[in-house]
């Protein structure tokens, strides 16, 4: 927890549920999120797994409702919680190609941004089949030579 407000220097800070809003791509998004508050300047103060959680619905939301632009593409990145190097390897582009798309500089390819809003919406369900085979077709390994499967198939 919060010692002090790092705004004022107080150590009146009241542990609560606050609104916390955020403005990506001209859209304003708000969510009751666990924070603290200054008693004495009103900052409030977000943290932990709330806002992470908050930042990746956030990312969900503009990669299904757009707008497809670079600061939505960048704000799912970083809510995805990779780097530019990182996020194009598994995208099978130069990480100057993803920055050109993250500037406006060039359009986003459409099956790129289709595959970090699915990235982003497997995170946020706490699923990582995607992310796992797109890490495994950056990096291709011949594996093991017998797999003993478990097949769960109803009788
Ligand atoms: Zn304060």
């Amino acid at each position: 927890m919060m010692e002090r407000c790092t705004e004022c220097g107080s150590r009146r800070l009241d542990a609560g549920t606050y609104e916390a809003t955020r403005v990506v791509a001209g859209r304003t998004y708000s969510a009751e999120l666990a924070g603290f508050r200054c008693r004495d300047c009103r900052r409030t103060y977000f943290a932990g797994p709330g806002l992470a959680r908050c930042e990746l619905a956030i990312a969900v939301h503009l990669t299904v409702h757009g707008p497809v632009c670079g600061e939505a593409l960048t704000w799912a990145r970083i809510a995805l919680g990779m780097s530019g190097q990182e996020l194009a390897g598994l995208l099978g582009v130069r990480a100057e190609t993803l920055s050109r798309w993250e500037n406006d500089r060039s359009p986003i390819d459409p099956k790129a941004w289709v595959l970090v809003g699915c990235l982003a919406a497997e995170k946020y369900d706490r699923r990582g089949d995607m992310l796992q085979r797109l890490r495994s077709l950056a990096k291709p390994r011949v594996g093991a030579r017998r797999v003993r499967l478990n097949l769960r198939v109803p009788a």
